[in-house]
């Protein structure tokens, strides 16, 4: 029954935060996630909570083209970035917005995730561009994350945080651990003195394990 769906969802997106604010990829109040519910309603955490702490009854329902709001409180201060997402993402089914130190940081420096030098990166992602900055929870930012997502799964927010859709809320999830890692090693590789660069054949090969290159 939809219901029932529903529930697990809700029940899912908790987890998430969870997950997301024990592994330290969110701080505080900071960061949010959606899941698209069917009918063109989308399920989204609200303004203001603990992501540790969420519970299913405080995630909130909007509608996908009217803005309409379902539930008490009020949704995420993000809900533009994820609406738009998903209007021109329909394989997109989750999104999630976490601030991870290390990718934030490499946000807040202007630079995207896109030497070549992690192979599971590059299947897994491609690159990972970097969204100029606009005021988190404006339009304009909602606009450029969009763009950038056309053909990306996962983007930096400058001096911000970083962003990460899925099929499922698993993989978003998923992603978003992964974009750390990436960036974390690049890190401290780079404090070793050295990233060593994979070859463009070797990157090619890569490209091509790309299981949907759209994305
Ligand atoms: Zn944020």
């Amino acid at each position: 029954m939809k219901w029932e769906s529903e529930l697990r969802l809700r029940q899912e997106i908790t987890k998430a935060g969870r997950r997301l604010w024990q592994d330290g990829l969110v701080a505080h109040t900071d960061g949010n996630i959606s899941v698209r519910l069917d009918g063109d309603w989308v399920l989204i955490t609200p303004s203001g909570v603990n992501k540790g702490a969420l519970k299913p009854y405080q995630i909130l329902k909007v509608h996908l083209h009217n803005g309409e709001v379902d539930g008490n409180g009020k949704p995420s201060v993000e809900t533009p970035l994820h609406l738009a997402i998903y209007r021109i993402r329909p394989d997109v089914n989750a999104v999630v917005h976490a601030h991870p130190p290390y990718a934030t940081a490499f946000a807040a420096a202007g630079v995207a995730l896109t030497e070549p030098v992690f192979p599971e990166m590059i299947v897994r992602f491609g690159e990972i561009p970097l969204v100029p900055y606009a005021t988190p929870g404006t339009d304009r930012l909602a606009e450029l994350v969009a763009e950038a997502l056309q053909d990306h799964d996962a983007a930096l927010l400058q001096n911000h945080g970083a962003i990460t859709v899925g099929r499922t809320l698993e993989e978003a999830c998923g992603l978003m651990e992964a974009l750390e890692w990436t960036a974390k090693g690049l890190w401290l590789a780079k404090a070793l003195g050295n990233a060593i660069q994979l070859t463009p054949s070797e990157i090619a090969r890569l490209f091509a394990m790309r299981s949907n290159p759209v994305r």
